[in-house]
């Protein structure tokens, strides 16, 4: 086997691989609050050396990733659908993943909601802090309301669809500044299904040549792996370091009701869940995700998350390739737990700060809409922010109130990344083992 991105693989040196990440977020998380409690969040040497130095070494990490993810899903995924062989079983496994994602994202948006009606974070902050907030933040919050209202579409839902789904140009899709992952699976899908049905000897030397772009991806992953701990360091440090402590103080209590949320659903929901549907201890599941869960948590971003999602499931669940291609990258976009119940959870803050008292049947209207929403957020930073803007323009609220959470967005995105992710591999195991395979027994 390759030389492995996981835990076990990183024995000639002194520290396991998710240890030295630790490390870094901790280190980097540590230097970022204790810089910004010295020197202030707008002291120019600290912003320089952020912008100069931090930003950008930090920022090599996902981008590093990233670069790998368009020949790693098409190779996966096509080899995947080959692998799998029948349209039959495709379908199936699709079915079961789209069941369970709804079902998953149903429960976290539940929790979400029962947490901010209970707690109520939206009445328990003064109207001067939400003012003073919403002031700092004014300019990134027009920025953001524009950008969603650019985004509206006056197409037919079908027509959205079919937009959304099928490229017009495969090439085209991967070669935007913005990959566009749900056109490229659908092209590796297709090409997938098309070499099922073609004799073996004419598919052969092209799904060979996808075996080896597979691996050499794979041992690109395992060295930027190697530069994580720092680049993890330098990236929570810029994160942090500028970031306003003060504004989780201002509205702590959303940023309680977020997090307990999360929590929940991270260690309650998904343990049950690998438990009863996997077959699991939840204990040996998060163990054997370790870097899985540093890795979103310090990129923000499930796309970017989505190499070492593949690799680490493989290697220390032992998730088949055929299930995981498929399950892993559509859940990379489209099956986000955490997005979904923090989308609820923040339109349910800001109505309430608002004042705008919501029925029964309009929170349950906000329910559906995070669940949809959460499908069609993209996997990546702040990806989440134009749905929350436009849903709020539909239940009559200021849109422009999202400036106050834009301070703590951030810490919450790396929090909610890791709940999107951890909850694709539970997806996987789930459908690997309703397919009859035996996953990896402890070690
Ligand atoms: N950053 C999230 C992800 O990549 C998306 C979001 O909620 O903004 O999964």
């Amino acid at each position: 086997m390759a030389s492995s991105v996981s835990s076990d693989s990183t024995k000639a040196l002194r520290w396991p691989l998710h240890t030295r990440i630790c490390i870094g977020l901790v280190a980097g998380g540590l230097g970022g609050l204790i810089a910004n409690a010295a020197l202030g969040g707008n002291n120019p040497a600290l912003k320089s050396f952020v912008a100069e130095f931090a930003e950008p070494v930090g920022k090599l990490f996902p981008r590093l990733l990233s670069m790998t993810v368009a020949p790693l899903v098409f190779a996966s995924l096509v080899l995947g659908v080959a692998g799998i062989g029948d349209f039959r079983k495709l379908g199936r496994v699709g079915a079961k993943s789209f069941a369970y994602c709804l079902m998953i994202s149903a429960i976290s948006v539940v929790i979400g909601l029962t947490l901010v009606n209970t707690i109520r974070p939206g009445k328990r902050i003064s109207p001067e802090t939400a003012r003073s907030l919403q002031e700092r933040y004014a300019k990134d919050a027009s920025q953001e309301v524009a950008a969603a209202q650019k985004g509206k579409s006056s197409d037919s839902a079908l027509t959205q669809i079919v937009d959304t789904l099928v490229p017009a140009n495969p090439i085209q899709s991967v070669a935007g500044k913005n990959l566009n992952l749900l056109h490229l699976m659908f092209f590796a899908l297709m090409v997938g299904a098309a070499a099922t049905v073609l004799p073996e000897e004419k598919t052969a030397p092209f799904l060979k040549a996808l075996e080896g772009l597979g691996a050499i991806c794979a041992c690109l992953i395992d060295g930027v792996m190697r530069m994580a701990p720092f680049c993890v360091a330098c990236l929570v440090f810029s994160n942090l370091a500028l970031f306003g402590a003060d504004v989780i103080r201002a509205i702590g209590w959303y940023v309680i009701t977020v997090t307990l949320g999360l929590g929940l659903h991270l260690f309650g929901v998904y343990s049950i869940c690998v438990r009863v549907f996997a077959g699991l201890s939840p204990l040996y599941f998060f163990r054997r995700v370790r870097t899985i869960i540093f890795t979103a948590f310090s990129t923000s971003s499930s796309v970017a998350t989505l190499p070492t999602t593949l690799r680490v499931s493989e290697e220390n669940l032992g998730l088949p390739r055929s299930i995981n291609s498929f399950v892993l990258t559509v859940g990379a976009t489209a099956n986000q737990n955490g997005t979904a119940l923090y989308e609820g959870v923040t339109v349910l803050f800001l109505a309430q700060l608002a004042g705008v008292d919501l029925t029964l049947g309009q929170q349950l209207t906000v329910a559906g809409m995070a669940i949809l929403g959460s499908i069609g957020t993209a996997g990546l930073p702040s990806a989440s922010i134009p749905f929350v803007v436009v849903v709020l323009g539909n239940i009559g609220v200021n849109p422009e109130l999202i400036g106050i959470i834009l301070g703590v967005d951030r810490l919450l995105d790396m929090c909610r990344t890791v709940v999107n992710v951890v909850g694709d591999v539970t997806a996987a195991a789930f459908v690997a083992r309703s397919e009859g395979h035996v996953l990896s027994p402890p070690s």
